[in-house]
Formats: C-alpha cells, sequence, structure tokens
C-alpha cells in the first residue's frame, strides 16, 4: 500500500503564508508515496491551483458538512467544493470532537455525504472509541475509510506514542474496519517518523507540517 502523509493546517496560515509554503514545499515523491495537504476552507483554491500539476499531491478537507447541499447557514458541502479536487477529508478530528462536540453519529453521516461525493474519509480515532464510531458508520462504508489512529495525549504534546502500541491498534482498526489503510498521528517529527511508517500506511501531522522544509523532510 502508498504511503501516505497528510498535512493538517488547523486554524493555522494566512493566504501570504500558504503562498510561502508552496514555494518552500520541494519534494521528490516515490511511487508509493502520496502527499495529502488540508488546508482551512478559503485557502483551498491557492493550493488546488498550486498543486493541480504535481503528481501524487492531493487536497483534503479539514471537516465537511454532515448534511448534503441545502438550508444549512455557515456549513460546506461537498456540491460547494466541486472543482477543487478535494480528494480526502479528515473526520471527527479530536478537536472536533472536543470543542465542537462532534458525536460518532455526526461524524458517521461526515463520511456517507464524503463518500457518496467521490471523496475519501481519513477518519480520526483514539483507542477507547473505535468500535463506538465503527458502529454507527454503515457496514458498507467502513472499508472505504482510511482510519488516523490519533491518541489524544500524543496531540500537540511531544509526547508521541511508541511505534509498538501503534502497531497494536492498527491491528485492531482493521479488525473493526477491514484492511484499511491505517496512519498514525500525534507529534510525528521528521526524527521520529521512521518506526511509524514501519507499522502504518502513513503518518496524519499537524504542528511539523506547518513548515514546508520540515514536512519535506518527514518524506523520504
Ligand atoms: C493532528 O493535528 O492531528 C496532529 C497529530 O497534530 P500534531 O502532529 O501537532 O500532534
Amino acid at each position: 500500500m502508498p504511503k501516505l502523509f497528510v498535512a493538517n493546517w488547523k486554524s493555522n496560515k494566512s493566504l501570504e503564508e500558504v503562498k510561502q509554503w508552496l514555494n518552500d514545499f520541494h519534494v521528490e515523491l516515490k511511487d508509493n508515496q502520496k502527499v495529502v495537504i488540508a488546508p482551512p476552507y478559503p485557502l483551498l483554491s491557492l493550493v488546488a491551483d498550486k498543486i493541480k500539476d504535481l503528481p501524487r499531491v492531493f487536497l483534503a478537507v479539514q471537516n465537511l458538512s454532515s448534511f448534503p447541499a441545502g438550508s444549512y447557514t455557515g456549513e460546506v458541502c461537498m456540491r460547494n467544493l466541486e472543482g477543487l479536487g478535494v480528494k480526502y477529508a479528515i473526520l471527527g478530528h479530536s478537536e472536533r470532537r472536543r470543542y465542537l462536540k462532534e458525536s460518532h453519529q455526526d461524524v458517521a453521516n461526515k463520511i456517507s455525504q464524503a463518500l457518496s461525493n467521490g471523496a475519501t474519509p481519513i477518519v480520526c480515532v483514539d483507542q477507547d472509541y473505535i468500535e463506538d464510531q465503527a458502529r454507527v458508520i454503515e457496514p458498507n462504508l467502513l472499508n472505504q475509510c482510511v482510519v488516523a489512529y490519533e491518541p489524544l495525549a500524543a496531540i500537540g504534546t511531544g509526547e508521541n506514542a511508541p511505534a509498538d502500541k501503534v502497531a497494536k491498534v492498527s491491528k485492531e482498526i482493521k479488525s473493526v474496519f477491514g484492511n484499511v489503510p491505517v496512519l498514525y498521528g500525534g507529534s510525528v517529527n521528521p526524527e521520529n517518523i521512521t518506526p511509524y511508517l514501519r507499522v502504518t500506511d502513513g503518518v496524519l501531522v499537524g504542528g511539523a507540517s506547518l513548515d514546508a522544509e520540515v514536512f519535506a523532510k518527514l518524506i523520504y
């Protein structure tokens, strides 16, 4: 399976900072490597334009409406993103579960919206709710997800999880979702990434993706 390197910029970066990042990002991707960039919504089209000719570099959103197009003020659905080439949607990130009170059912609804409109969900889970999350996802959609194991204690803290623990949880995820790609996320940086690439299908990176040169160093 290809290795995925996902950059989650969260609510960081201005227009000028994104232009700078794109100018600074130079990487020769191997055939089995894919990069996914998840900018804030207003900056999607700038990134889309810059990456359109880059092979194996894809665009993601960090969230999606749980509703289809219609009267849902403030929401962004796949219809609104048509033409931008959004191929992935990061869904159920712990920050959204925590600060925006997203439920497992909300995340499941977003997964349905993504998949029925041509985007692959990157579903974020911690170990203690893998099964609870999976239970409310339409069963035929489970094996169409990418799943990111993101232990809460490791996100943004510098306390990255041990790789043997990640390997164990990855097996648990596959036993519940099927043989899906599993990513690890939580304080990944160029110094600690190697063992995670041995036991997973890639990484979801927050802090270390904000600097283009640091992010490029992760990819080898
Ligand atoms: C994340 O945003 O999902 C994440 C893993 O952040 P960080 O790499 O900063 O821990």
